[in-house]
């Protein structure tokens, strides 16, 4: 159609400004000696799709261990071995058991301090630094994100505590990589599943959502013995939560209080559970599969079982 007509085109073409003449020229069709061009066009395109394909980085879960993770060379060599097979992230939203604020709440965007939530370690642990950067801009997209449906509150003076920065150290020792981290607004699953959903647009920003907490978490029950073997109800409820979380069974994850094995026992409280919740949410419209790059125990009871969605 455009071949025969080609000559006006290009007569018209030479009197209008360059944008104005591609505007011409993709609008007319592909074909004669426009083909080349288009050809340009078909490619550009090409490499946006896949980019927008590529691009989105899996939602992850981990447990985070106590500072003390850090001196587990194993569980290091893990943490650090699951970094480096993820596509490198622009910047980490960290959802931590150990910060719940109503509303949903944003924390330090600028210099990122460390807190320091725990008491009478010996005083090495007290001098970990991270200097990662702050992520202002991914502040201002949860903001976005979520604002529609709840308010979104900022702590500018709120660092990354121990669920948040222990395993980056593991897993980003550089502190290269901008983290922000947003408060658990509920322990509620159902409003968790929706946040992360909320949530997974930034996924396709190169952001990383990092749930981190513990599927199990009951420090009575914990041996002294990081090898001690588990106790059947640990096992058994981190079998019924690998079950459900690979089935992607989300009624099922939902109601995990009173279906999940041995729950009273595994979940005396239940924060250290719930960030695996918006991590599902946050993968909820990604068809691959659920997989756990990290398995095992330690001390006994506690599950190290951490989840990649995407
Ligand atoms: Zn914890």
């Amino acid at each position: 159609m455009f071949a025969a007509g080609g000559g006006a085109i290009l007569q018209r073409m030479q009197r209008m400004d360059r944008r104005d003449a591609l505007k011409v020229l993709f609008a007319a069709g592909c074909a004669g000696p426009l083909a080349a061009a288009c050809r340009v066009r078909e490619e550009r395109d090409d490499m946006h799709a896949k980019s927008e394909t590529q691009a989105a980085m899996p939602a992850i879960f981990l447990a985070h261990g106590s500072p003390m993770l850090l001196d587990d060379a194993k569980w290091v060599a893990e943490l650090s071995g699951w970094a480096r097979a993820l596509p490198r992230p622009k910047a980490i939203l960290v959802l931590s058991a150990h910060w719940e604020a109503r509303p949903a709440t944003v924390g330090a965007t600028r210099t990122v301090p460390l807190v320091y939530d725990f008491y009478n370690f010996p005083a090495r642990y007290y001098e970990v630094k991270y200097p990662a950067p702050g992520a202002p801009e991914l502040a201002a997209r949860v903001k976005a994100l979520l604002g529609a449906k709840q308010p979104v509150a900022e702590d500018a003076a709120r660092g990354l505590d121990h669920g948040a920065y222990v395993p980056l150290v593991a897993m980003y020792p550089q502190a290269d990589v901008p983290v922000l981290q947003l408060s658990l607004p509920t322990l509620e699953p159902a409003a968790l599943f929706e946040l992360g959903r909320a949530l997974a647009p930034l996924r396709r920003e190169g952001v990383l959502i990092m749930g981190s907490g513990f599927l199990t978490h009951n420090l009575r029950r914990m041996e002294f013995r990081p090898d001690a073997p588990p106790p059947a109800w640990a096992s058994e409820f981190d079998a019924w939560s690998a079950d459900v979380l690979a089935r992607r069974d989300v009624d099922a994850l939902l109601d995990y209080r009173n279906r999940a094995p041995g729950v009273q026992i595994a979940l005396p409280t239940h924060e250290h559970f719930v960030p695996v919740v918006a991590t599902l949410g946050a993968g909820a419209d990604d068809g691959s599969p659920v997989r756990f790059p990290i398995t095992g125990f330690t001390y006994g009871s506690a599950t190290k079982r951490s989840v990649q969605v995407g």
